[in-house]
């Protein structure tokens, strides 16, 4: 698509605020609306259709109906399919870019980047929609022949975050319809436009009607609890906090819905002795500044040698205070607004309490002057471990270092939480790498490097950050089932 858009007010009056139900564009069964804000400014940007269990109901309907269909269109077509999809998104990335920032902070280059990141999830699950296994043998006493067959689980309900509106949605649908399920997407009340974008892209690249439908609300858990419990949802993907995916999880038990769980994370930062300095602050400002801390790979505990303590903090301070703030949408603007006035207050409160334990301030602190729900980078170091943002999710751009002397001290403390998605390491010594990596208990590990996230690697944690994972090749066979067929060897 090519269109001159000149000013955010055009750019969100290409989106259609209603629900999408079975492939029809309708307003909620109540004829209720809610109010989308703009972080930076916290003006309203739209109101939006807010489903209803009703609609939640119908579109559960229409994903029924429309599962053996989409089943059995041939793989090849469906991974062409997502391949239009991967096209459209690329070629539409200046629209869908504006509107992520409206709607959810971040910069327009990082909203451009991840329009490329979400495109990748189809680009990736296009290539896998052909490539799913089988097997054909014997038994092992000999007696009969067997055929495993991959088929695909059947209708799906997918729940997103507000921290990644276009990717999250596209790491979920990607597989699903690569797979040959159909889904019911729950976008996010604070982001519901990049879903509701997304949809379209995804009809006119040739997604058959019913396949996919998108339920925009502010009534998640009304409108979730009903059908996860209803018997025909086959799968759930979910991505968001521990405590509603552990509610999730208990809804989910009542139909033994198949489920995928991505949740939180406190991720370890370990600068080891001898690491190399400059890639360790690299790795610093990509593990906790992209996407402004508001990730669950964000690193949340930085732990630091202490004959390089000193010297990182100063430079990260350094990096950190350089970074622009401002509204997303003006160009060169590095960090926007956190996503709302509750997750501005939480940032700071968190601070305050570290500080309050004896953390000492490298750069930032305070937060800024409104409008918008703007805190500016901070970096303290000497945090004490028993400080508030030390078992929380920051999800701010708040760098939080302790000091260690002994590495096992360092894992022992990096493990002390409930949590385990990712951790990054920073050494030179190989071996100690990989006995770091094998030590830390979580899914993914950074080694030298800020960023693990690719849609080609599988993401996801262990103990309380999930079940599944996303991306990769194990990324479509969470939406699938081996289906076994038997057979008396006669011949
Ligand atoms: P965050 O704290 O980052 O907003 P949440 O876990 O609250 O994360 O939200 C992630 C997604 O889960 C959103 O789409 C939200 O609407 C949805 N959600 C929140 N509570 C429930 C619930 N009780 N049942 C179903 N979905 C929910």
């Amino acid at each position: 698509m090519t269109t001159t858009l000149s000013s955010p007010a055009d750019v969100i009056g290409t989106v259609d605020t209603r629900l999408v139900i079975g492939g029809r564009r309708t307003e909620a069964s109540d004829g209720a609306r809610f109010d989308v804000l703009d972080p930076a400014t916290g003006e309203v940007l739209a109101a939006v259709a807010d489903a209803t269990p009703q609609d939640g109901r119908a579109a559960v309907v229409a994903a029924v109906a429309a599962q053996a269909g989409w089943a059995a269109v041939p793989a090849r077509k469906r991974g062409e399919i997502l391949r239009r999809a991967h096209e459209a998104l690329l070629a539409d990335t200046e629209r869908l870019a504006t509107i992520m920032t409206l709607e959810m902070g971040k910069s327009l280059t990082e909203a451009r980047g991840e329009v490329r990141y979400a495109a990748e999830f189809f680009r990736w699950f296009a290539e896998e929609a052909v490539r799913l296994e089988g097997w054909y043998g014997h038994t092992p006493d000999g007696a009969s022949r067997a055929i495993v067959a991959s088929q695909p689980v059947g209708p799906c309900l997918l729940i997103t975050p507000w921290n990644f509106p276009l990717a999250m949605g596209t790491r979920k649908i990607g597989p699903a319809l690569a797979a040959g399920c159909t889904v019911v997407l729950k976008p996010a009340p604070q982001t519901p436009l990049s879903s509701l974008a997304l949809a379209d892209v995804l009809a006119a690249s040739g997604v058959p009607e019913g396949v996919v439908s998108v339920l925009p609300g502010s009534r998640a858990a009304e409108v979730v609890e009903p059908l996860l419990r209803g018997g025909d949802i086959r799968k759930l993907s979910f991505t968001g906090s521990t405590a509603v995916g552990r509610i999730l999880l208990e809804q989910a038990s009542t139909a033994i819905v198949r489920t995928s769980l991505e949740l939180g994370g406190n991720a370890p930062f370990v600068v080891l002795a001898d690491a190399d300095l400059d890639e360790a602050v690299d790795g610093a400002m990509a593990a906790k500044m992209r996407n402004m801390g508001e990730a669950c790979t964000a690193a949340n505990r930085m732990f630091v040698h202490r004959s390089l303590a000193a010297e990182f903090g100063r430079r990260l301070a350094e990096r950190m205070g350089a970074l622009r703030v401002g509204n997303g949408l003006d160009e060169g603007t590095e960090v926007g607004p956190l996503i709302d006035a509750p997750s501005l207050a939480k940032v700071g409160s968190l601070v305050d309490d570290a500080v309050s334990r004896g953390a000492q301030v490298l750069v930032g602190g305070a937060p800024a002057e409104g409008p918008g729900y703007f805190y500016p980078p901070t970096v303290l170091t000497d945090v004490a471990p028993d400080s508030a943002l030390c078992a929380t999710e920051i999800f701010g751009p708040v760098a939080a270092i302790q000091v260690f002397d002994d590495v096992d001290d360092a894992i022992a403390r990096a493990n002390a939480t409930e949590w385990g998605l990712v951790g990054y390491v920073f050494t030179r010594d190989v071996d100690r790498a990989l006995a770091v990596s094998e030590a830390l208990e979580v899914g993914m590990v950074g080694l030298n490097v800020g960023v693990v996230s690719n849609p080609a690697l599988p993401f996801g944690g262990v103990k309380q950050s999930g079940l599944g994972r996303e991306g990769g090749r194990h990324g479509i066979a969470e939406f699938l089932e081996q289906k076994l067929v038997v057979l008396p060897k006669r011949g």
